[in-house]
């Protein structure tokens, strides 16, 4: 039976870092997948200034990473990107329509509109903490924990990464391959989640390319001079990178510690039921 998955997320490539792969295997199984992006991460960092006109180069990203995937529909909430300050967090220099600075019981009922219209399973969030902080991340969220309240969504996920075998990869690659000086791998020791916390370990090791050529559609994101998070995932190697983000992992907040399963439309496991090893 053919069911409807929707993907929010706070800017352009967060979908290919985080969920790209599941969208890609759940589309190739006859799914609709629907990409819902926030803003259009026109405050991001590029060679193009910030405003407008980089708003513009990720959002024609992002459909390009959309339609790499087997998306039915992209839909942009049209909020502004808030940025974030020098030390990462909040700017100071936010402009009207920041997305933290939004209603959110306004921008949920939005949300659940769309949620009710494509009568919406499943919808993908990230985790209280926005994976490694972004505030629009965050609102991500409480944005969409309210909406899916409001809609009735039965499932909802929060998009993680293990962090665990992302530093261990990272600290391989180092060896090989020398990161610029600012990136520092040991970032992501407090990111995301812990191996423990996850209930859902999706295989998309078949859909690896299409995930790889999703972050390579986010060219101003992948590229140039400064550190840029894709640009350096991207020159992992092939095997490893396969090992790495052949993976996706969500937390299912309404499941039991220690729940494992491994699509996102696997049923809960009934109550009392002990995962056990041979599940791990
Ligand atoms: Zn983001």
């Amino acid at each position: 039976m053919s069911r409807t998955a929707v993907f929010f997320h706070a800017h352009p490539d967060d979908e290919a870092l985080l969920t790209a792969g599941t969208m890609a295997m759940l589309a190739a199984q006859g799914h609709r997948v629907v990409l819902v992006v926030a803003t259009a991460g026109e405050r991001g960092q590029a060679d193009l200034a910030p405003g407008e006109e980089l708003g513009e180069a990720r959002m024609t990203e992002v459909y390009k990473s959309a339609a790499l995937l087997g998306c039915a529909r992209v839909v942009r909430l049209g909020y502004a990107d808030s940025g974030l300050s020098s030390a990462g967090g909040i700017a100071d220099d936010r402009p009207a329509n920041a997305f933290i600075d939004c209603d959110t019981e306004e921008a949920a009922q939005r949300l659940a509109g769309l949620l009710k219209e494509e009568s919406a399973d499943l919808l993908t969030i990230y985790d209280p903490a926005g994976g490694y902080g972004h505030p629009d991340h965050v609102q991500v969220h409480r944005v969409g924990r309210r909406a899916a309240e409001i809609a009735g969504t039965g499932i909802v996920l929060e998009a993680t990464v293990n962090r665990d075998p992302l530093l261990k990869a990272l600290r391989l690659a180092g060896r090989f391959y020398r990161f610029p000086p600012e990136f520092d791998p040991r970032t992501f020791e407090r990111a995301y989640s812990p191996d423990e916390l996850i209930t859902h370990r999706v295989n998309v090791r078949r859909h690896i390319r299409q995930k790889r050529a999703s972050m390579a559609a986010h060219a101003t994101q992948a590229t140039g001079a400064d550190v840029r998070t894709l640009g350096v995932f991207l020159k992992i190697p092939a095997p490893l990178y396969r090992l790495v983000f052949g993976t996706e992992w969500y937390v299912r907040r309404d499941l039991p510690l220690g729940t494992r399963l491994k699509h996102p439309f696997d049923p809960a496991p009934p109550p009392g039921t002990d995962p056990g090893p041979d599940q791990r």
